[in-house]
């Protein structure tokens, strides 16, 4: 059994090259005679891992001297939490609502304060970004949340809502290091790296340093300060350090493609080639505004609950794994991260034509 082409959402592949190292490393990691699963957080091999991890992706990024990386666990829905823990100093946070996992923060900021909802796309299912040039941004706002790329809608912001000078803080999860960024735009910008980067049980959190400060809100855990885990290097306690060792390995496998550049053009060649398709089928149908179009995700219907189980189901006996859209919406999506390879979305759109061409009624 070969691989297959895998549209997960998340999880979600990785390159074959990184698995292909880590498998040949996995019981003697660099002559230590051992695996990094099993070493040493407080080693010498791993701190290196550690470092160099960092460090290239300060490189990927371009992250300013002022920002520091931090490498957590708790998934991206930890910082739901997180997040207001430590930056609510006023107690205000503005949401703008493109999705499930915007509202997730949302509903989670309101447990610490005062979470406001400033912007939404519910009242069309979230198909569009809304328009963020000129908000009712609260006077005290602590900051502006956006989700930036929204997994299960299939949209993306493609610029910036104008946050009027308060700090923007930004999921990221599903977008990370899918194309060059300005960080020094954000206060936060954060992910999870199971979409793009990485194994699940990390969530790298990239943050202004003036943002990390002793002033939490009363009952914060030692362990969701960012405090202490910046003072900690990000090793306050043991790190997922299986994970972030892989994540490494896909921060070099960037750089050498070309880095984020070179991984947007690729992107777009890829999210073209399922568009170009949608736009002149019959059958299938793009569910996202034009303008707002993830590059990561691409969510489709054929209009018929039958027809889609029917795709669904012959996609995946001809190789093509986990189209099938998020339980909330249903439909397909096709999540076609960084590690997935051009092959694999050029045979999905050929499989989707010659499907479109069996199914439709002479
Ligand atoms: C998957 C996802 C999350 C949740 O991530 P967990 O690591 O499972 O907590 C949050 N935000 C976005 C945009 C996601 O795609």
């Amino acid at each position: 059994m070969g691989r297959v082409y895998n549209f997960s959402a998340g999880p979600a592949v990785l390159p074959e090259e990184v698995l292909k190292e880590a498998a040949e490393e996995i019981l003697d990691y660099k002559g230590t005679g051992m695996s990094v699963m099993e070493m040493s957080h407080r080693s010498k091999a791993f701190e290196t891992i550690m470092e160099e991890a960092e460090q290239d992706l300060r490189d990927l990024m371009n992250i300013p001297d002022n920002y520091k990386v931090l490498f957590l666990q708790g998934g991206a829905s930890l910082q739901f939490a997180m997040l207001p823990m430590n930056l609510m100093k006023n107690k205000v946070a503005d949401f703008i609502i493109t999705g499930q996992w915007a509202k997730k923060a949302y509903e989670e900021a309101k447990i610490y304060g005062k979470a406001n909802a400033i912007a939404s796309s519910a009242d069309k299912t979230f198909s569009y970004i809304p328009d963020c040039s000129d908000l009712p941004v609260s006077e005290d706002a602590d900051y502006v949340y956006i989700c930036e790329n929204n997994t299960i809608y299939g949209t993306k912001f493609k610029t910036l809502p104008n946050t009027k000078g308060k700090t923007l803080v930004s999921d990221v999860s599903s977008c990370f290091l899918s194309e060059p960024v300005d960080v020094s735009k954000y206060g936060v910008i954060y992910g999870g790296v199971q979409k793009n980067v990485g194994p699940a049980g990390v969530v790298i959190v990239i943050i202004r340093e003036d943002l990390i400060t002793e002033d939490t809100l009363p009952g914060t855990p030692t362990m969701m300060k960012y405090k202490i885990h910046d003072d900690n290097k990000s090793l306050y306690n043991t790190p997922p350090a299986y994970g972030i060792y892989i994540c490494g390995k896909v921060f070099k496998w960037l750089k050498k493609t070309g880095g984020l550049e070179a991984m947007k053009e690729l992107n777009e060649k890829k999210a073209a080639i399922l568009y170009d398709f949608l736009d002149q089928s019959e059958m299938f149908k793009g569910t996202v505004v034009k303008e707002d179009r993830s590059l990561m995700n691409v969510p489709f219907v054929t209009g018929s609950d039958e027809l889609d189980s029917k795709f669904i189901k012959e996609a995946k006996a001809a190789g093509f794994e986990n189209l099938k859209g998020h339980r909330s919406v249903g439909g397909m999506r096709a999540s076609i991260y960084n590690a997935m390879p051009m092959e694999g979305v050029e045979k999905l759109a050929s499989f989707m034509k010659k499907f479109e061409a069996e199914n439709t009624k002479k």
